[in-house]
């Protein structure tokens, strides 16, 4: 028991809560969303003034064709459904749908197909040449063999949707937000911050990449790493894009594809002819903001202790990426930034309980705001008793 915890009695709080939440990105906010729609009283304690790390340093990029095949995978189908549900409410603009993945070498379109004969291919195609050059004819690289489609996919502008969900869960909802507020400790019903003593049953603590402050131990017997991506803007290259767009590259690392046997060939390929792409673990997506710009990555290095600085050399093999898979002569970069993540090989996320009352969660895969709001519904109808939303019918 903390000083505080022993000091601090209920009857001397303010509003008690059913749910508190540690921690504003989507992570955090996707439990809050949970909770409040089960009609429970939800306060989120945020340290910075409003989410400023991986969940809005991100492509917002809904990504359902390519998550692992499985648990991950339905994950991402049910949260993409949820973003479409409540973007309009929410004011959130769906700046566009689906993904086009640029095959270019017969190794690829070997996985593509492959994907396609699974249960993930439902609703997807591939596309040849010539189809691809008619739908797509500005992003279609001159040697592209064809392209993998995936009309799953929804991107969102993290850096404004975040703060529109913010407003609409306590405009509509009734969510208490405390923002520039550490959480200290967390024994329900006492939560214990930097400014006082929060009061809730329970708590859901969504850290991110602080791995050091609340739960370490916890935390550490899963064994997380810190992932820092290299990201950039580009200037508007003249037209919509039409989706968002990957190459190659991604079938070698988005585990959905990675995973079947047809991948091999791929991966040795790859080794031979983009050795400094896959050191830097880089791969491309590429998505369109409303005014136009494009948001390009990335890279992934893995430390303990991500380095302030983005390697130049990930810059250009991004942007030599981008050339090689649509053919176009990269717009200028109008901005750079990097983003970590928590990361593990063994696992997309976790949900720990360190008490019956108090859930930890943390998406260890770079895709949390492709399956947030699934794994939000899933731990709040557990630590809650509250039943769980029934998912529509798969499409
Ligand atoms: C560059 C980049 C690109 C990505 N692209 C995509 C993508 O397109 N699609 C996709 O699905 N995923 C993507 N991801 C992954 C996705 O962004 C992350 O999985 C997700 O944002 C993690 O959300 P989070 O809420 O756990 O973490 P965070 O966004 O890091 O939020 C955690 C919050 O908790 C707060 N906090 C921590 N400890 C405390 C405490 N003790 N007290 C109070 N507050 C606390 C922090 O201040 C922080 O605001 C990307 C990530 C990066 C970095």
């Amino acid at each position: 028991m903390s000083e505080m915890t022993k000091f601090v009695s209920s009857e001397q709080a303010g509003p008690r809560f059913d749910v508190a939440v540690v921690g504003a990105g989507i992570v955090g906010l996707a439990h809050a969303l949970a909770a409040a729609r089960a009609g429970l009283r939800v306060v989120v304690i945020e340290r910075d003034l409003r989410a400023n790390g991986a969940s809005i340093r991100n492509f917002g990029f809904i990504t359902v064709t390519g998550q692992a095949r499985g648990e991950i995978w339905r994950q991402a189908r049910r949260a993409r459904d949820v973003w479409g549900e409540i973007a309009p409410r929410a004011g959130i603009a769906v700046e566009h749908h689906g993904l086009v993945l640029n095959l270019r070498r017969p190794e690829s379109v070997a996985v593509a197909e492959a994907f396609l004969a699974t249960e993930m291919g439902e609703g997807c195609e591939l596309l040849a040449v010539t189809e691809l050059k008619q739908r797509y004819p500005e992003i279609a690289a001159p040697d592209a063999l064809g392209a993998l489609y995936s009309p799953h996919e929804l991107r969102v502008d993290s850096p404004s949707a975040l703060p529109r969900l913010v407003d609409w869960l306590a405009r509509d909802y009734g969510v208490v937000f405390r923002t520039g507020e550490a959480v200290l400790n967390v024994a329900p019903p006492v939560i214990e911050t930097s400014r006082g003593a929060v009061f809730a049953e329970r708590a859901v603590v969504c850290p991110g990449d602080d791995f050091a402050t609340l739960f370490p131990e916890r935390i550490e017997a899963y064994r997380p790493r810190r992932c820092r991506l290299t990201m950039l803007r580009l200037a508007d290259p003249g037209f919509r894009w039409p989706a968002g767009v990957m190459s190659d590259l991604g079938l070698t690392r988005y585990r959905g594809y990675a995973d079947l046997p047809e991948a091999q060939a791929l991966k040795r390929r790859l080794e031979a002819e983009q050795g400094p792409h896959l050191a830097n673990g880089v791969h491309l997506i590429a998505v369109q903001n409303a005014d136009g710009s494009l948001v390009v990555g990335d890279s992934h290095h893995y430390d303990d202790l991500p380095a302030p600085f983005a390697p130049a050399e990930a810059e250009t093999l991004i942007l030599d990426e981008f050339e090689q898979a649509t053919g176009l002569v990269p717009p200028p970069v109008l901005a750079r930034w990097t983003g970590v993540y928590a990361s593990s090989d063994e696992r997309g996320y976790f949900v720990d309980a360190p008490s019956p009352e108090v859930r930890l969660v943390m998406v260890t895969s770079g895709t949390g705001a492709s399956t947030a709001f699934a794994i939000g519904e899933a731990t709040i109808a557990d630590l809650c008793g509250v039943p769980a939303p029934v998912p529509a019918p798969a499409r």
